[in-house]
């Protein structure tokens, strides 16, 4: 079970341990963080955690609050609060993708303040290009279609995404998936 109380993960597609992208994406020159092109799903918790820190975050983005998440909300046990929406997308960008460099507008203004961005970066982003869906742990569409910019060749989806998946779930789910991944 994540740390705060979903997803709960039964099973995972192995295909985390083959698919291969390169991971080191603030090294990378070409993409222009097209990852970020289609807004990223959120849990009612996320999107009320950014929205109470609005002031801070509002200078930093193109549209008022009330435009940052898609108004619709769907039930999903998935996801903590039991309940989903997703970021907006403004200009074929998420609207929390900084316009005046690279990167998330939510990560960056949690690292300027010395604070974990977990608070404010909506977990999807932080372990995509793993995802997880029906209890289970996988991999990405866009990376298994291969529509991902950067797909191919690199680090694998678990290598890079293992530090967040020890952040959300736990060691001990880390320490099987390792041992899962060795017999790959
Ligand atoms: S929330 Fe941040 S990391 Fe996630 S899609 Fe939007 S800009 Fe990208």
């Amino acid at each position: 079970m994540a740390r705060e109380g979903a997803p709960v993960v039964h099973s995972v597609d192995t295909d985390i341990f083959y698919h291969r992208y390169f991971g080191r994406c603030m090294q990378c020159g070409f993409c222009a963080d097209s990852c970020c092109q289609h807004g990223v799903d959120v849990s009612v918790v996320e999107r009320d955690r950014i929205l109470a820190r609005a002031a801070e975050i509002a200078p930093l983005v193109a549209t008022l609050p009330a435009h940052w998440f898609e108004t619709a909300v769907e039930k999903d046990e998935d996801f903590p609060g039991g309940a989903a929406t997703r970021t907006t997308v403004v200009d074929g960008r998420c609207v929390f993708l900084r316009r005046d460099a690279r990167g998330c507008v939510l990560h960056s203004l949690a690292l300027e303040s010395n604070a974990d961005y977990h608070e404010l970066k909506p977990m999807v982003s932080s372990l995509f290009p793993v995802t997880f869906g029906g209890g289970e742990l996988l991999c990405s569409e866009e990376l298994v279609d291969a529509t991902l910019i950067c797909a191919g060749e690199g680090q694998t989806a678990y290598e890079m995404a293992r530090g967040e998946l020890e952040y959300y779930f736990g060691p001990e789910l880390v320490a099987e998936l390792d041992q899962l991944s060795a017999r790959t």
